[in-house]
């Protein structure tokens, strides 16, 4: 394995993207840059930005695509992402935000876009289940057998569900997921930077698919 990677892991919400992302960070030692994690720091640092975007998120709407592009661009000029690479999580979620991505990146393009493929129904019963740290962001499933309160493994912080996680702001999401992002898919097929994983598997081996990808895709480049 050789260290240093950009890639896009795209796919729905509660496909598993975040704790895949984190285990992809780990092993091609690339910062993992997620948009919805910016926001959400926005929102506890009390910014007006956190303001704005507390009350997109919270409804399961999508924040700006010029607010967003200003984030990614500003955080991709770093120079661990310069130096090492990144990966992109909930970044692009549209097509004006794809296009401004092939700008910025113009120079040193994408590895791969990775497309972790898990159907509508099996999202929508994970997401219901989902229980998030609030600080450090480690995710859990919940069983219905957990302790009150729940205490984080990782850092001892509070475990909770998403203020985002209420029904009906998770069928929003998910429409706008199928008209906003998923011709996604079909963009970067178009440019033959595309690999889709199936996502329906335990993690360890959803994991091994998507590094195999990225391995796969570095040889053919
Ligand atoms: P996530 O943590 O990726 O599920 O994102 C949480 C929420 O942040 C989303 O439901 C959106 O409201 C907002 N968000 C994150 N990334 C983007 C993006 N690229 N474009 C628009 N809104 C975003």
């Amino acid at each position: 394995m050789i260290p240093g990677a950009r890639l896009i892991l795209l796919g729905r919400q509660g496909a598993g993207k975040g704790t895949q992302c984190v285990r992809l960070s780990r092993h091609f030692v690339v910062p993992h840059i997620s948009t919805g994690d910016m926001l959400r720091a926005a929102v506890r640092e009390g910014t007006e930005l956190g303001a704005m975007a507390k009350r997109v998120m919270d409804a399961g709407g999508l924040v700006g695509d010029e607010i967003m592009v200003g984030i990614v661009r500003e955080r991709l000029s770093q120079s661990d992402a310069v130096g090492r690479g990144y990966i992109l999580d909930g970044f692009p979620r549209t097509v004006p935000q794809a296009a401004a991505l092939d700008e910025i990146t113009a120079e040193r393009p994408l590895d791969v876009v990775l497309d972790l493929d898990v159907p509508r129904e099996l999202v929508l019963r994970r997401i219901t289940s989902r229980r998030v740290c609030r600080d450090c962001g480690t995710n859990y499933v919940a069983s219905g057998s957990e302790k009150s309160p729940w205490i984080c493994d990782v850092c001892g912080g509070d475990v909770m569900q998403r203020d985002d996680d209420t029904t009906e702001a998770i069928a929003h999401r998910l429409d706008l997921y199928e008209e906003q992002t998923s011709p996604l898919i079909e963009y970067y097929e178009r440019r033959g930077r595309l690999a889709v994983i199936d996502g329906v598997a335990s993690p360890d081996e959803v994991f091994r698919r998507l590094t195999a990808a990225v391995e796969g895709a570095r040889r053919s480049s």
